[in-house]
């Protein structure tokens, strides 16, 4: 089945892609929910947290998520993972939004 976030890893569809390491991807929300929203996902496709297994991607992608935002100039933040449907998770492919708005420099 065709997923769009698979597609953004193999760069078969666009984004706006802050970070990346050797097994995760970090780009912009399309549609965002604070000055900065970004959306960290495994570049191996996993339907979401219900299907991860795998513990050190779970780890992986938590500090890839630190780092992104650290890259995007937050030093606070949220990190939330909509899980299944009933969490209102519409993208199936494994997400962590980050969530937070710039530290304003003086
Ligand atoms: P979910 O509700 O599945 O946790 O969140 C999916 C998120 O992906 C939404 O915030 C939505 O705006 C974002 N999104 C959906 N399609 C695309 C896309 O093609 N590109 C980007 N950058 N974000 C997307
Ligand atoms: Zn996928």
């Amino acid at each position: 089945m065709e997923c769009i976030f698979c597609n953004i890893v193999e760069r078969k569809a666009p984004a706006d892609i802050t970070h990346e390491d050797e097994r995760c991807l970090v780009f912009r929300d399309i549609h965002p929910e604070a000055p900065v929203h970004l959306l960290v996902i495994p570049k191996k496709h996993v339907s979401s947290l219900l299907e991860l297994e795998d513990t050190e991607l779970g780890g992986t992608l938590l500090l890839c998520a630190k780092a992104a935002a650290r890259k995007a100039g937050l030093t606070g933040y949220r990190v939330r993972i909509n899980v299944g449907k009933q969490g209102g998770q519409i993208i199936d492919h494994l997400h962590l939004h980050v969530l937070g708005e710039p530290a304003k420099s003086n």
